[in-house]
């Protein structure tokens, strides 16, 4: 697939240095490498993301299976978590490689690390791990020795909030997570996109509409609840298209039975797809707050039935504040106000100040700028991906070989079946 190959390309200088380091931890000890990677997390210094009732803790693990490919890193085409680290991931491979309970040991060192050797769980603990019911990534040794024998909780959590990838969902997944939460179980599921041919062949998800329905079913079965996380703004597409193809998102998620969404605003990442088509005259880049603003209120309009299950994350809208200049970021940070990141928008209260934000956004230059450059756009969604990907060709190769594999794919892409 094209996208496949344009992503091991973008990752292939950080492909070799994890080759190299993964060759250079492997003829170490496994002593030697367990205090090497307690060292790794000691310099990381992770914080637990806390609210009132609500933690965040991210665990350190060899990454996300489906990016760190056997012979070559492929993963998602907006993801980059660990490209700034992939010596301390090659370190954490090889002991995994020579020792399972080792690597379950440091596993476990860094959850307690962040939260202390025994903690008091708040109501929601959520536990930031890619894809936790990936038993490559995060054995059955980690998860016993993280969250069953001598846990790292005192007592056991209230709620519950993971995150796995469909294909990895199984019943006795889902069963063993339910018995580390009293109350409920929340899975996050990277949807991103309701059509397969763009979470597929322009996302690089690998992942199927069918492998997403048959993971709700089991998650529902076995008593847990759904997330649907969601991407608003899709790389190399204007905003235009991408409020297009959202909008279909939504329908497509509502539509097989989540019980939460948790929308993602794009925010280009080192080594993505957005990264390597962004110019300075990229306007995408620049129309962030518009198009949140349009997506939240297209939202009431056209999902008013709904709108209680919709989140916005709070970690891209933090992102999109700080990238945000002059007008943009005095609006961004109002319209945000008024989103409130984590749902208020939807009491009635929330909901008022959010059109009255809205509003006074559409009166002001800058949202009359982007309205202008979304309604000067007449290019079709095949025509913009076909444009993305012969510039995203031109900067990688010096032939047009991968292009016309993708020419043939893109004829498979219906855009008439968008809403
Ligand atoms: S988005 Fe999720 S599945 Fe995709 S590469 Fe990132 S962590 Fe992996």
């Amino acid at each position: 697939m094209f996208i496949d190959k344009v992503m091991s390309e973008i990752w292939k200088s950080t492909y070799e240095a994890y080759t190299e380091a993964l060759g250079a931890s492997r003829s170490k000890s496994t002593e030697e490498l367990k205090e090497l990677c307690r060292n790794d997390i000691n310099k990381l210094a992770e914080k637990v993301f806390l609210s009132d009732l609500h933690s965040l803790t991210i665990v350190e693990t060899i990454g996300c299976q489906h990016q760190f490919k056997k012979n070559r890193i492929s993963g998602c085409t907006f993801c980059d978590w660990d490209s700034a680290r992939v010596g301390e991931v090659a370190r954490l491979r090889a002991l995994l490689e020579k020792d399972e309970q080792a690597y379950a040991d440091v596993v476990k060192y860094s959850f307690q690390k962040i939260r202390g050797a025994k903690c008091s769980p708040t109501l929601i603990e959520q536990i930031s791990i890619h894809d936790i019911m990936d038993t490559v990534q995060f054995p059955e040794a980690a998860f016993r020795h993280v969250f069953v024998e001598d846990s790292v909780y005192n007592t056991s959590p209230e709620i519950g909030i993971v995150s796995a990838r469909a294909s990895s969902v199984t019943a006795e997944q889902v069963k063993k997570w339910k018995q580390v939460f009293r109350k409920s179980l929340t899975i996050g599921i990277g949807i991103e996109v309701g059509n397969q041919w763009l979470r597929n062949n322009w996302l690089n998800k690998n992942i199927t509409n069918i492998q997403i329905q048959r993971s709700i079913e089991l998650i529902h079965e076995n008593g847990a609840k759904v997330c649907a996380n969601i991407l608003l703004g899709i790389p190399g597409l204007s905003n235009k298209n991408a409020l297009t193809v959202f909008f279909d998102t939504c329908r497509y998620i509502l539509e097989i039975g989540v019980d939460f969404i948790l929308v993602s605003p794009l925010i280009t990442k080192p080594k993505s797809l957005g990264s390597m088509l962004a110019t300075d005259a990229d306007e995408s880049d620049n129309c962030q707050s518009a198009m949140i603003a349009d997506a939240v209120y297209g939202i009431t309009q056209r999902f008013s039935q709904s709108i209680s299950k919709f989140t916005f994350s709070p970690d891209n809208f933090e992102a999109a504040i700080l990238k945000a200049q002059g007008e943009e970021r005095e609006f961004m940070d109002r319209v945000y106000k008024a989103i409130d990141n984590m749902g208020k928008v939807y009491t009635s209260k929330g909901l008022l100040e959010f059109y009255k934000a809205y509003e006074e956004l559409k009166e002001s230059d800058y949202y009359r700028k982007e309205e202008a450059l979304m309604n000067s756009n007449s290019s079709s969604i095949t025509e913009e991906l076909r444009e993305s990907a012969l510039r995203i060709n031109n900067i990688l190769w010096d032939n047009d070989e991968h292009f016309s594999d993708f020419l043939v794919e893109v004829e498979d892409f219906k855009e008439s079946e968008l809403l």
